[in-house]
């Protein structure tokens, strides 16, 4: 019998493992349809990469990248890679949407304090997805308001719908119909947000 049986921790890490596997499971069969599949993400990221650092080039040390968390986490973290510069900061903003859990609303506001020093900076906004245009035009007009060198927008996917193609935005990864979506850092109610692709969920994992 292999010693390290009877050890608790052990089984404890065994029980830990088996659960997360059955729940990555779980997680998939929440989806209806994949979207946007992860090949097609990390290929897109790499050639958002590739522009947006050609349009920087010249603000090397001046370049300060404004992930809207959180649900831009996964996609800002894979941009920032796919950078070539050599000096940039990153800077964290939480904006709170207001309306349902699957819609947004009219109103955003930015959750605590701006980032800041944004002064002389070119900023660049990463969010998940462009819907109604609320939290790119509030963060835009609060970054040229601080004095930045200048403020675009990147955004992995926009709707089609009059709200966001009407939203400036410099950087867009994918167009996608107007349809609720999670996964590759989109949530419903804060879960979904590992999934390695962007996908619609089943109308029966909308619930509580
Ligand atoms: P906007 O301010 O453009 O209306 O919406 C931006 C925010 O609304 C996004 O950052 C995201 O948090 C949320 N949102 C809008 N559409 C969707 C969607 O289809 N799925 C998810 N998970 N969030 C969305
Ligand atoms: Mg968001």
């Amino acid at each position: 019998m292999n010693s390290t049986t009877n050890n608790p921790t052990h089984d404890a890490h065994d029980h830990l493992r088996h659960a997360t596997a059955a729940h990555v499971d779980r997680i998939h069969e929440d989806i209806d349809r994949v979207l946007v599949p992860s090949a097609a993400i990390a290929s897109r990221v790499r050639a958002l990469g590739a522009m947006i650092g050609e349009d920087y080039a010249h603000a090397d040390g001046r370049l300060t990248v404004v992930p809207v968390m959180t649900g831009s986490l996964l996609f800002a973290a894979d941009l920032v890679r796919a950078l070539p510069q050599r000096r940039m900061r990153i800077q964290l903003t939480t904006v709170s949407s207001y309306g349902g859990k699957s819609t947004t609303s009219g109103g955003s506001s930015v959750v605590g304090a701006l980032p800041k020093h944004l002064e002389g900076h070119h900023v660049l906004i990463v969010d998940d997805i462009l819907d109604s245009g609320g939290t790119i035009r509030l963060l835009r007009a609060e970054f040229e308001a601080c004095g930045a060198a200048s403020v675009r927008a990147c955004v992995l996917l926009r709707k089609r719908i009059p709200s966001a193609m009407a939203t400036p935005c410099e950087y867009v990864g994918f167009e996608i119909g107007d349809e609720f979506v999670v996964g590759y850092g989109l949530d419903f109610d804060d879960l979904y947000r590992n999934l390695p692709y962007v996908g619609s969920l089943r109308k029966e994992a909308q619930v509580r």
